[in-house]
This record gives C-alpha cells, structure tokens and sequence, in this order.
C-alpha cells in the first residue's frame, strides 16, 4: 500500500510530499518552457498525424500491469507537449487562449480541492464561485443580480442547449413528462454556430424545425426583415415560434445580431398573434466579453485609445449594450475570457425560470434538500459538476475591467492595421467582414483583378456560382498550402464565412476565406510585417503554380 500512497497528497500537509509535489511541477512547468519558441506558433516539432499513426496507438496502448511512477508520468506527459499548438504571437488560427497564471492557479486550486458544483456541501468554493461569477457579470451586461441565476456548463454549445431547454420548459411546462409539440420552430441566422442545430436535434424539436433567417450582406448581421417575414410564414403554417438565437459575435466573422431589433420583431409578434413570449438566447460565447466596454467613457477616452481603435470599440458597444434584452446570455472564458477549457457560464436573466427544469425532491435522494446547505443546482443537465467558476472568478479578480479593455482593445487595433497592410501588399486579396470590427479579419483571394472590386460583386449577388465555386478552391488551396506552414505562422480559415446569392441559381452559396484570429497577448501591431509577408510568399506560390498550369 505504501507505493499506491506515494501517489497521493498528503493528509497532514507534511513538507516532504509537498516538496515531492512542488518538484513535479516545477518539472512540468520547466518542460513547457523548454519547448517554447517566441516565433513559433507550435511546441517543439509538429509531426502530421496519419490515420496509420492513431491505428498504431490503438495497437500498442494497455494499462500496465504495475504503475509506472511519477518520474515516468511526467515524461509521459512531456511526450504530449512536443508538437502542440500554443498561442504565441503567430497563432492566428482560431479562439484559443493562452490561458492566464491566474485562471491556470486557480484550475489548480480547483482541482485540489476537487468540490463538486452540483451541491455547495460538496463543493462550497464550486458553489461561491459560480454565485459570484454569475453576479459580477450580470452587473456587466445589466441583468439585475436579484434576480439573475446561473451556472458553468459545457461550452458555448451547453448554453445554446440549455436555454433550448428552458425555452420550452417556459412554454411548455408539461413537455417534461409529454415530451416536445412538434410544432414549435427556432430562428437563428445562417451565420449563426451549428450548436442550435445539435440543440433542435437533441431535444427532440427537429432540425427541420430549425429555421435559418438570411445575414445582411454588408454587416453579416441577421436580416431582421426576413427574421419576421419567416416567424410569420411559420405561424400561418400552425406554428408555434419557441426561439430565437441572436448570435453576438459569429465565431467565424465576429458579426453582431442587432439584438435590440430581434426583441421589437419578436414582441410586435407576440402581440399580434396572442402568443406566449419567444425565447431569446443571446449567444454571446465569443463576443460577450465586449461588454467589458458597457461603461467604458469614450469621450474622455481614460484608455488613451486611438480615434481609430476607440470608433470601432464603441461601434462594438453600441450593439452589445442591448445584450440584457434576452432571456439568457453566455461567457466562453476559453474563448476571449483568457481561461483553459472548458470555462462556459450561462446567465438567465431570472432565475426562478431555472426551477422549473429542477428535480423533484424524490428524485435526489443522495444530495440537496437537507437542513445544511443551501445551494443546489438539480436543474443541470450535468450531475457533478466541477468548479470551473474558480478559474474565471480569478480572471475577473486578476484582470479586472481595464486589464480586460486593454487586451480586448488591443485585437481591434491589430485587426484594424493588419486589414489595412494586408490590402497594400495583395491588391487581389478582399476583406470580406470590412463592416465588423473586433478579433477577427476573414478575407480571400481572387485569381484576376481587383480583390475588393471582385468582393463587391460577389456580396451583392453579381457572381456566377461557377466563379465563386472556382474562387473557393482558390482559397482552399491556399489554406492547405499554408496548413502546411501552420509551425510558423497559424492562419485560420473557414470554408463558408458567409453566405451569398449568385446571378444564376436560387441557392445560397459559401464563401471560404482565410482567417486571421488574434487572441494572443504577444500578437502586437508589430507583428503584422512577417505576418503579411508569410502570407505574400505563400500565396504568390499557389497562384503561379496555377499559372504555371494553364
Ligand atoms: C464557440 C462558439 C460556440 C460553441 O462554444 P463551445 O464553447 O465551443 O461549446 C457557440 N456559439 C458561438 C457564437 C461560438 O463562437
């Protein structure tokens, strides 16, 4: 029993296991830092991985018959770091954060600590956490923290499902027992994140019933017009309108759903057609942090932004400050929050409207509902729940509002210069989310001519689908060519970034784009140069390997 305890904490916090353990980290911690590199977007080496490669992995893993011991779980785990992404400078590829010490010592203390959020007996810094996370961003967006409720769950696709859930519970309260009409509808852009589509899947509404409202071709933004013109349509057909998704920052172009239109539609409707109120999810995983600018005064600028920086913070603002009219919101602490996964927190705005997806008392026998403790959170979809609250409550604490407006300010302004140095070095290159500011600068290349000429024509419907077919495959070929260079410099890309009509044909055709994502701390104004010219070098080989084809 003595070597299996070795591989425990100690019970009485003696020094020697607590040394043992210090050291461990220290080694871990060394490790990483071995394999940094500041002009690398990756650890070490990246090796491409095959599908032989995981077989072969399939073939050779087994639990050993005897444990291996700590020295070796920590080269076991070194082994995992050696060609791993990491967000330094030249990571540009998607929302992946480096996560802060703050938020990585306070995942630390919450695993020490090990308490589970579903009950504060078990888990009373789970618990205290998750309550103060839920206020302090409730007083951000504007909810009133008297009434607002909330808890952690599993990414921004959890919050989606569960405000799918509420809604119909909401609207349905014996949906519970009798399962889902089969007439309720949800609305979401077609640029909105596809956890609507799993959510309308899993619960059981049908992703048929899941209908998907055309985006304003300049601003990428739901066409409010055709949001009401389809509730409407639905409704004429017998249908019931139960959802509406208002994406505050798309995941691909960081477009902003004009929230404050959707709830005028959304309550011009129920009025007129006697109905019950349709739900409003404010999808705000990536783009809720933006509200750190609610009281930001950008008249005395206290910041010392730039004009150019500080017009496009408050264009931002200007959307996000209407973000308290939906019924539930969420944070993605992973995403722009500067926290490791999986750190999601979903905020109703009251939260009596969680009890109604409680747990009959009968139900849980084995916690809550006892004369200790007083806080359970039986409504989840999870049972144990870990206190993820703990790492984003240090990060509000570390960070605060300012140190939040600096790091989020800071990508407006690389994204702002990076589109402008990008368009003086490619004269074919368009950026095609130019109307959004924020993270994120989506932008293609066309084989002939002017790139932002060629844009205008396919955004206002001009191009054929054979040329923006030929236009996509372009641009694939120069994501998989700069893939390949992703240890350098990792540039994302989308294969459908929007989408827009074409002069023949009636459908909707996909936009693929690159995609130049800053969230690292270390991505600065004066990166943009190699980052350009990474990109200058890379494409000029696709396009005249093609030239030299034809
Ligand atoms: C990332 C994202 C999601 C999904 O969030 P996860 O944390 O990855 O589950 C949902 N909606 C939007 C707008 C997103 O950007």
């Amino acid at each position: 029993m003595k070597d299996i305890l070795e591989l425990f904490p100690s019970d009485d916090g003696n020094k020697k296991t607590q040394e043992l353990f210090l050291e461990s980290i220290k080694k871990i911690v060394r490790n990483l830092g071995d394999l940094k590199n500041e002009n690398q977007a990756t650890l070490g080496n990246i090796e491409e991985k095959s599908v032989e490669y995981y077989n072969e992995l399939i073939h050779s893993s087994y639990i050993p018959k005897t444990g291996i011991g700590i020295p070796n779980v920590i080269e076991e785990l070194n082994q995992f770091m050696n060609g791993h992404p990491y967000p330094n400078k030249y990571y540009l590829s998607n929302a992946v954060p480096l996560p802060s010490i703050p938020s990585l010592l306070g995942l630390l203390t919450m695993a020490l600590l090990n308490g589970n959020g579903v009950w504060d007996v078990y888990g009373p810094a789970a618990a205290e956490a998750e309550v103060k996370v839920v206020s302090m961003l409730s007083k951000l967006i504007g909810y009133d923290p008297n009434n607002s409720g909330g808890y952690t769950t599993w990414g921004g696709q959890g919050c989606v499902f569960s405000s799918l859930r509420l809604a119909i519970s909401k609207s349905f309260p014996q949906a519970k027992e009798q399962g889902v009409p089969q007439n309720v509808y949800c609305f979401a852009s077609e640029n909105a994140h596809y956890s609507l589509l799993k959510s309308a899947e899993a619960t059981g509404i049908g992703t048929n019933n899941l209908i998907k409202v055309k985006a304003d071709p300049h601003t990428n933004s739901i066409d409010i017009e055709d949001l009401e013109k389809k509730i409407i349509e639905v409704i004429e057909k017998g249908g019931i309108p139960l959802y509406i998704l208002a994406t505050m920052g798309t995941t691909d172009t960081f477009a902003i759903d004009n929230i404050k239109k959707i709830k005028e539609v959304a309550e011009f409707i129920e009025d007129k057609y006697k109905l019950n109120s349709i739900y409003i999810h404010a999808d705000s995983a990536m783009g809720g942090f933006y509200s750190f600018f609610n009281n930001y005064e950008f008249e005395q600028n206290p910041l010392l932004f730039e004009p150019s920086v500080k017009d496009a913070l408050k264009q931002i603002q200007e959307q996000m400050q209407y973000m308290h009219l939906a019924d539930s919101v969420c944070f993605d602490f992973h995403k722009l929050g500067q926290a490791p996964y999986a750190t999601s927190i979903w905020i109703v705005k009251n939260h009596n409207d969680l009890h109604i997806m409680d747990i009959e008392q009968n139900d849980t026998p084995y916690l809550g509902n006892r004369s200790y403790g007083s806080y359970h959170t039986g409504y989840t979809l999870e049972c144990s729940r870990s206190g993820n609250a703990i790492p984003m409550y240090v990060n509000l604490l570390a960070f605060g509002i300012e140190g939040y407006q600096k790091l989020l300010a800071n990508y407006v302004r690389v994204n702002l210069l990076f589109r402008k140095k990008l368009r003086e070095a490619l004269p074919q290159v368009a950026v095609t989310n130019d109307y959004t500011y924020g993270p994120i600068t989506t932008f293609r290349f066309y084989m002939h001519g002017d790139g932002e000429e060629n844009w205008n024509e396919e955004r206002t419907g001009k191009s054929t689908q054979e040329s923006i077919e030929e236009t996509n495959k372009l641009n694939i070929e120069i994501f998989n060519h700069l893939g390949k260079n992703r240890d350098q410099i990792f540039l994302g890309d989308t294969t459908r970034s929007c989408l827009v009509n074409a002069i023949n044909g009636s459908e909707r055709n996909p936009i693929s784009t690159l995609k130049f994502f800053s969230i690292s701390p270390y991505t600065t104004v004066e990166c943009l140069d190699e980052v350009v010219a990474f990109i200058k070098k890379h494409v000029l080989t696709v396009t005249n390997d093609i030239y030299a084809c034809i």
